[in-house]
């Protein structure tokens, strides 16, 4: 039989969505991949109901239904503080994991490198090989997840065309400060690279931390390739809309890497999303409040079961260190919880280049009874 491709030799499948499977394989509560298990709001419930009945149900424009960039734009530009315009600065994709891999697609010649930070989201190491690029990882070191920035100048000197920077940060929670994101941009314009973001946690920020969009700073519009989605902020993980937001240059070559990959994202779903984005400001701070209570509420639980964690400040996971219970195996552990205890997180190792096994992941996009329900069950960890 022909070898398969030996690009697929150098990574495994996602460990995220493995751990899923073994979640459901064993009736656990499954916090591991993030998604949530309440519905998105009401208005998208009926506008998706009006889409299923009236169309559209044909291909949309490849890279977007009008009607849904016009909304998008207005809404990223409220929010991002520049303009965009429907025409020339958005490709809507299958999710921000199609937007990763096109805007990475786009940047990257194969040979290339590219910079990412460890821990990262697993994607983005996948997404640098299939294009042929080398990941050149640069630690983010905890307890507050920050760089050195002499590591990040070298990943640039050693020739990064791109950085990958999610921000709020999966897996750690960690939102770059105003002064890491100049500092990153201050970089990136002096080695000429671009960033490529994944900002789907965009609006899941916990006060007094702020978002900052690398791509609103002066110059940087022309280097960023933004990746956004409606997945977490309107909780529609199964829609698959996400979106690349770039300068026009950018944009001209991201169409074709979609257009090839996806030809376009589903046009029933992009017409009742435009309800989504054309939601108050009320919407978002409302999402805050929801998820600040869902992150205080899971933190509790993993307070009085006396576990170590480093606190999120965005986004919607949390690291959880293992050492003090004993395990020196995240993937064992992972494996004797979803089991013995009925609860799924990630094992930690998957998100860092070090080796690192001390810690876990959860993510807390639940119910508050789910999380009720996990954080009894991790009581039981409790030592003595
Ligand atoms: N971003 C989510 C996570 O990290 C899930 C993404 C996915 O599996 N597509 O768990």
């Amino acid at each position: 039989m022909p070898k398969t491709s030996a690009r697929l030799e150098v990574f495994t499948e996602s460990v995220i969505r493995g751990t899923t499977r073994l979640a459901n394989k064993h009736g656990a509560i499954n916090l591991s991949q993030g998604f949530p298990d309440f519905d998105p709001p009401e208005e998208l419930l009926l506008a998706a109901e009006r889409a299923a009945r009236h169309g559209p149900h044909q291909y949309a424009v490849t890279w977007g239904a009008p009607n849904f960039r016009k909304a998008l734009a207005a809404k990223q530009s409220r929010h991002m503080g520049i303009p965009l315009d429907p025409d020339e600065n958005i490709v809507v994709t299958c999710g921000s994991t199609e937007a990763m891999m096109v805007a990475m697609m786009t940047a990257c010649d194969p040979g290339d490198k590219v910079a990412v930070f460890s821990p990262f989201y697993e994607n983005y190491a996948a997404d640098a090989i299939l294009s042929g690029a080398e990941p050149i990882y640069v630690p983010l070191r905890p307890p507050d997840f920050t760089f050195d920035p002499e590591e990040l100048e070298r990943a640039f000197r050693r020739g990064a065309k791109a950085l990958v920077l999610c921000n709020p940060s999966n897996p750690s929670g960690k939102v770059f400060t105003r002064e890491e994101v100049s500092a990153i941009a201050r970089l990136a314009e002096k080695y000429d690279a671009y960033v490529i973001t994944d900002e789907v946690y965009e609006h899941i920020v916990y006060a007094p931390h702020e978002h900052h969009y690398i791509a609103s700073l002066p110059g940087m519009f022309e280097r960023t390739i933004c990746c956004g989605s409606l997945s977490k902020t309107y909780a529609v993980t199964g829609w698959r809309l996400g979106y690349v937001l770039a300068s026009p240059a950018v944009i001209r070559a991201a169409r074709k890497v979609h257009d090839f990959l996806t030809v376009g994202a589903a046009a029933p779903l992009q017409e009742a999303a435009v309800t989504a984005l054309e939601l108050p400001d009320v919407y978002y701070r409302d999402l805050r409040t929801k998820y600040t209570a869902l992150r205080d509420r899971f933190l509790g639980y993993l307070d009085k079961a006396g576990l170590t964690y480093s606190r999120p400040q965005g986004a919607y996971y949390v690291l959880v260190d293992i050492n003090a219970l004993g395990w020196k195996d995240d993937t064992a552990f992972s494996e004797w919880l979803i089991r013995e205890i009925g609860v799924a997180g990630v094992p930690g190792s998957s998100f860092f280049r070090e080796p690192v096994r001390h810690l876990i992941r959860f993510h807390f996009a639940k119910k508050p009874e789910t999380l009720d329900a996990a954080g009894e069950r991790l009581l039981r960890l409790r030592k003595g």
